[in-house]
């Protein structure tokens, strides 16, 4: 498989190098230490086309591939995953959600301002009792005639605080199971709904988390998202799309992990010599350097399969699964490689080992993940 990066993807890849080192390193700490959600970074990664990177032009997209947008991931995440996330919700859950699915009103009201980053959008299927098991909605949409009343509880939204829409999938026909779930969009200042508290989080804390409850939410008719009972499959399809994006987060924060540990190796001096001089830290390097491009190569991959019009169902599960695997074990040996000072916020890798642990839960578990994979294979 050919991987050479075209001049656009090049220019893309260090064009969001560039944001993250010179906009987003200066406040990281600050912003996980406070939980702050960096707004003004969120728009100005709006202006720079980063939030509708996939988008088609007519809509205000950056009318760009699969593979722009991971590799943009990835540089933003060996920064800030927090800042990441939310590029990634906005991309690949709600404007490609909305691109894909919505009727031309919806794109022409709602995406053309999701794209161009002058709001951004979330994503809202978990609940407090319904996780991995997504068929297991408690949120009701019931059908009033022009409008769907919702109410209900949606738990951990990302961007649940800053958005302006809301994608939520909801139950409307509860004898239909999944097939009677529905993907409505809900704006911010519908009557009924409210913002709950943020989650005080282990890691991601830059990222703005919140529960969000309904209710007798309004939600007019046109603002279903496709036919009557799509909303279980509106969310799965979303999400296998979302997974190449949560796994070129995972190889972000992997990359950014490294190459930290690979410079403090060369600095810092233990009997006499750099620590990279000593096999065991260098055999970690190796490891590391290794799993590292495995992990890029699965993501591609997943990335290039989307753009060619296969299935990326398979690759995208995999891709996930092994890329937020690289990226924990490589914060935790990142740490090891700076000793004490891996403990210390100001060396960053302590913030990226915390960051790590969600890429092997959102957007589906890692045993989620083996499950995709495994019916996948096992399927013929
Ligand atoms: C910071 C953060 C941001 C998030 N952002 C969003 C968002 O924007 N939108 C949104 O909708 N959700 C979001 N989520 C929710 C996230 O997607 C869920 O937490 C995740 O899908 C797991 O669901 P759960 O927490 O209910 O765990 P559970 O489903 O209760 O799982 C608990 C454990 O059991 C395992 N398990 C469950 N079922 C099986 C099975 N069949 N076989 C084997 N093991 C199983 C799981 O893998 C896990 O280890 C976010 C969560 C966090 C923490």
């Amino acid at each position: 498989m050919d991987f050479t990066l075209s001049e656009e993807q090049l220019m893309i890849q260090q064009a969001a190098k560039d944001f993250a080192q010179n906009e987003l390193l200066p406040g990281v700490i600050e912003r996980d230490e406070t939980q702050k959600f960096p707004s003004e970074l969120c728009r100005k990664m709006g202006e720079l086309g980063f939030l509708g990177m996939m988008v088609n032009e007519q809509y205000g997209g950056s009318g760009l591939d699969t593979l722009s947008y991971v590799l943009a991931m990835e540089e933003l995440s060996k920064v800030d995953a927090s800042a990441s996330v939310m590029v990634s919700v906005n991309n690949s859950l709600v404007c490609w959600g909305l691109e894909n699915f919505g009727t031309e009103a919806q794109k022409q009201k709602y995406l053309t301002r999701l794209a161009s980053g002058e709001i951004i959008g979330a994503f809202c299927l978990s609940e407090p009792e319904a996780g991995s098991d997504a068929t297991s909605q408690k949120t009701t949409a019931i059908d009033k005639g022009d409008h769907y009343l919702l109410n209900g509880t949606k738990n951990w939204i990302t961007n649940g605080g800053s958005a302006e829409v809301y994608l939520v999938i909801a139950q409307t026909h509860v004898e239909k199971g999944h097939k009677g779930i529905n993907a409505l969009i809900v704006e911010k200042d519908m009557k009924g709904f409210e913002i709950g508290p943020k989650e005080n989080k282990l890691g991601i804390r830059g990222s703005d988390t919140h529960s969000l409850l309904f209710n007798d939410v309004k939600v007019p008719k046109e603002n279903r998202i496709g036919e009557d009972g799509f909303g279980f499959k509106f969310a799965m399809k979303t999400l296998a799309g979302g997974r190449i994006g949560i796994a070129a987060q995972a190889l972000g924060i992997a990359a950014g992990a490294y190459e930290l540990a690979l410079k403090y190796s060369k600095e810092r001096k233990a009997f006499g010599t750099e620590i990279s001089n000593h096999q065991a830290i260098a055999f970690k390097l190796a490891d590391m350097h290794t799993k590292i491009q495995a992990a890029r190569n699965l993501v591609y991959q997943a990335a290039f399969d989307k753009d060619t019009g296969k299935d990326y169902t398979l690759s995208g599960a995999m891709a996930k699964l092994y890329a937020s695997e690289v990226a924990m074990e490589t914060a935790i040996e990142a740490v090891q490689i700076h000793g004490g000072n891996g403990f210390v916020k100001e060396y960053h890798v302590e913030r990226f080992m915390r960051d790590a642990k969600i890429t092997q839960i959102y957007e589906g578990t890692s045993e989620i993940q083996k499950i995709v994979i495994s019916r996948s294979i096992l399927k013929d």
